[in-house]
């Protein structure tokens, strides 16, 4: 009694110290077990002392080790508990104070997100929580001409762009505000204007050859010093369609002698013809504009704006683009707006993933994927098609912290974290791939029960009836050989043979697992055809060089539930997708 009381007081502990930053508290373990014992309630005064001793002993403990402790002797608590992954810890932010961090993530709308642009995505809505501040979706869909928005993937979707709101969904980022910036065209040229009248802001109409050539050389056009009002009737005549033919653009001053020749006065607005490009959303800009939108903001242009005028005080972005921060400073000094805080963290670097959305779009034009949603893709569509947990992609993205440094990270890395947490509570089935059917030689019937983890007593059970002495199971053509001894998982050891073109397996007399462990034999897993289903599994293709495999699985899979993922013993861990026409769908997750 006493050695199963401190194994259960030790085990709630680690439980609540796992669940609370590695700290647990005394009093709340005391609550636990005397909910789970009540008859212990008498002897309260004697077992606290127990508790205490307990709970600072599991308290040295790292959170690591509780988390190993936990998974190795206890992963029911990991399975009955909300599992969490390994925790981390962000750095603190420069110039953060509680309740007033406002971080927004700024995609372009043009595709799903993928593992390679989420980052910011992740942090913006880490820090605006940790803060107690505000988190803001800002689509940025103002370029239809290279960046041509994409409204919709999922044919329920509602909103416009409502894909990018699903992905974070599934982060459980939910934004507290979001914008579309195609909805914010009065915005920017109101703020334009107030720019021409400062004369920090200018119409210029030269040609691209032109431009470039000055910046070269650090010289003004011809157009930097024109009078204000020209740039402002200019101005208002391209907004309704003027000049649609000739080169035409929107510059800021900045500084023509900067190093980054790019940074000189760089365009903030350029003309875009709704018909050669019209915006996906056009009816409903031409609804508030009261004409066509001819004139665009660029990506530098817009996003300061709207980061000035949403609040925005935290700013997460890549190392490469500290160039956009640059150029941005220089809207922020002309207007006398405080700039924001700028985070540049390091790029990470995928291995072996397709990232590029004209090379996804192109395969998926030419079917090589079947869309966003293929098992070759890194989008966070497939991610989630395939099972991947979202805590696991977030603690590989956010244990990168914010460090300025560069990244490299496989899937093994990812694989790896969400294996850890999956695995104590996948339960475990029999699946053959490139099933040979084996005449197995049986007696009398046998009833088969079936562990479906090692950890847990939960058990399947069913019969194999013999036919003629005789049943039918399926083996991996891949364990077979011409003539060999094997041991069946839970059924026995076997020699199976191969006679003509069939094989058979006969009981060896000696069934014992110390004579298989002592013949070193195999341990391989079968399944019975009474007892069987098709299986298809869509597996990224560098797995098995295909994306389609086949196989039998046990029968058993027809009573859980889509979604839920499972291990197949020997192969890897995938995901049930659906069960028709006793065919069982599922997705390949990793090994
Ligand atoms: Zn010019």
């Amino acid at each position: 009694m006493e050695e199963e009381l401190k194994d259960l007081i030790f085990r709630k502990t680690l439980s609540n110290a796992y669940k609370h930053d590695g700290k647990a508290s005394k009093d709340a373990v005391i609550r636990k077990i005397i909910f789970l014992k009540p008859e212990l309630r008498q002897r309260i005064k004697e077992i606290i002392p127990l508790i205490e001793k307990i709970v600072a002993e599991v308290n040295t403990l790292s959170l690591e080790e509780q988390y190993n402790y936990l998974l190795a002797k206890y992963p029911e608590e990991l399975k009955e508990e909300k599992i969490e992954a390994k925790r981390f810890e962000l750095p603190a932010l420069e110039g953060a104070e509680t309740g007033k961090v406002v971080t927004r993530f700024a995609p372009n709308p043009d595709g799903p997100l993928h593992i390679g642009n989420i980052r910011a995505m992740l942090l913006s809505h880490e820090y605006a929580r940790i803060y107690k501040g505000k988190f803001i979706l800002r689509l940025e869909d103002t370029d239809p001409r290279t960046k041509r928005p994409l409204l919709h993937i999922f044919k329920d979707e509602k909103k416009d762009y409502e894909y990018i709101l699903r992905d974070l969904e599934w982060f459980e980022a939910y934004p507290d505000e979001i914008y579309i910036q195609s909805d914010r065209l009065k915005i920017y040229y109101n703020i334009a204007e107030e720019m021409l009248k400062k004369g920090v802001l200018y119409v210029c109409f030269c040609s691209k050859e032109e431009i470039a050539k000055n910046r070269a050389l650090g010289k003004a056009c011809v157009h930097r010093d024109r009078e204000i009002e020209k740039n402002l009737s200019d101005f208002d005549k391209i907004i309704e369609g003027a000049y649609l033919n000739e080169n035409a653009v929107v510059r800021i001053k900045t500084d023509l002698s900067h190093p980054d020749p790019s940074v000189r006065d760089w365009i903030a607005f350029r003309i875009i013809n709704p018909k050669d490009y019209p915006h996906p959303r056009l009816d409903s800009i031409v609804a508030y504009l009261g004409h066509l939108p001819y004139l665009w903001p660029t990506y530098n242009f817009a996003s300061t704006i709207d980061d000035h005028l949403m609040g925005v005080s935290h700013i997460f972005r890549a190392k490469e683009h500290m160039g956009n921060t640059i150029k941005q400073s220089y809207i922020y000094k002309a207007m006398d707006w405080k700039q924001p805080y700028t985070i540049h963290y390091g790029r990470i670097k995928f291995e072996g993933v397709v990232l590029s959305k004209s090379k996804i779009i192109d395969g998926m034009k030419k079917g090589i994927y079947e869309g966003f949603h293929d098992v070759d893709l890194a989008t966070i569509i497939s991610f989630r098609e395939r099972g991947f947990l979202p805590k696991s992609i977030k603690q590989l993205i956010l244990e990168m912290g914010i460090k300025p440094v560069e990244a490299k990270i496989s899937f093994e890395n990812l694989h790896a974290i969400n294996r850890k947490i999956i695995d104590p509570i996948a339960d475990r089935y029999f699946f053959v791939k490139d099933p040979v059917l084996v005449k197995i030689k049986l007696g009398s019937s046998q009833k088969i029960k079936r562990q479906l983890h090692p950890s847990r007593q939960d058990f399947f059970e069913f019969e194999i009836i013999p036919e003629n002495g005789y049943a039918n199971i399926f083996l991996d053509e891949n364990d077979l050989k011409e003539d060999f001894e094997v041991r069946l998982i839970e059924l026995g050891n076997f020699r199976i043979v191969k006679r003509d073109s069939s094989y058979e397996g006969i009981p060896l007399e000696d069934q014992s697992l110390e004579y298989a462990r002592e013949k070193k034999l195999k341990l391989i897993q079968w399944v019975y055809q009474g007892y069987s289903l098709d299986c298809i599994i869509k597996v990224p293709s560098y797995i098995f060089g295909k994306k389609i495999i086949t196989g039998k699985v046990e029968a058993q899979i027809e009573k859980i539930k889509p979604n839920t993922f499972v291990q197949f013993v020997r192969y890897f861990f995938a995901k049930l997708h659906n069960i028709h026409d006793k065919v069982a769908l599922f997705y390949y997750l990793h090994d």
